[in-house]
């Protein structure tokens, strides 16, 4: 499994948009889109805006992606789920992204992103159902209840 170690805002800059990776960053001018708003790489500033279907499917994709954080793997799996139920497979995507426990907690403003949303789920602050859930992919139902951990609170 590989993980993007490198510069965050780079990924805002590949495609155009922000992608707050590290919280409010990108709403500060040290978002490096804000300084260069084009695609990172030697050519980024001159070759532009040239999308090809292809092109336009795969960033696209990416943008999903990195935007909630899941390398090809977990989300091609998730794609796949998604196919198999009933619906529209892109909505069904776009639900399961939306139910992972990192994404809720990120989303209650409980984390300033999504990576120390994970961070505080791995640590075992929070409970879903009075039960303890470490695993920040986990896909929540519609009724769960979400707490934190007794000892976490003043944390
Ligand atoms: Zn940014």
């Amino acid at each position: 499994m590989g993980k993007y170690n490198g510069p965050l805002c780079r990924l805002c800059r590949a495609e155009g948009t922000k992608h707050f990776l590290k919280g409010k960053r990108c709403l500060t001018d040290k978002c490096s889109l804000e300084r260069r708003k084009y695609p990172p790489g030697l050519k980024g500033a001159r070759v532009r805006f040239k999308k090809s279907n292809y092109k336009y499917q795969l960033r696209e994709k990416q943008k999903v992606k990195r935007f909630y954080g899941l390398g090809e793997k977990q989300f091609r799996n998730l794609f796949y789920k998604s196919a198999k139920q009933k619906g529209i497979t892109g909505e069904n995507l776009l639900k399961f992204l939306e139910l992972r426990l990192d994404n809720v907690i990120y989303r209650m403003n409980f984390a300033a992103s999504r990576t120390s949303a994970r961070q505080i789920i791995n640590h075992g602050h929070i409970q879903v159902n009075g039960k303890k859930v470490t695993i920040s992919s986990y896909i929540l139902k519609v009724e769960d209840e979400i707490s934190f951990k007794e000892k976490s609170i003043n944390n």
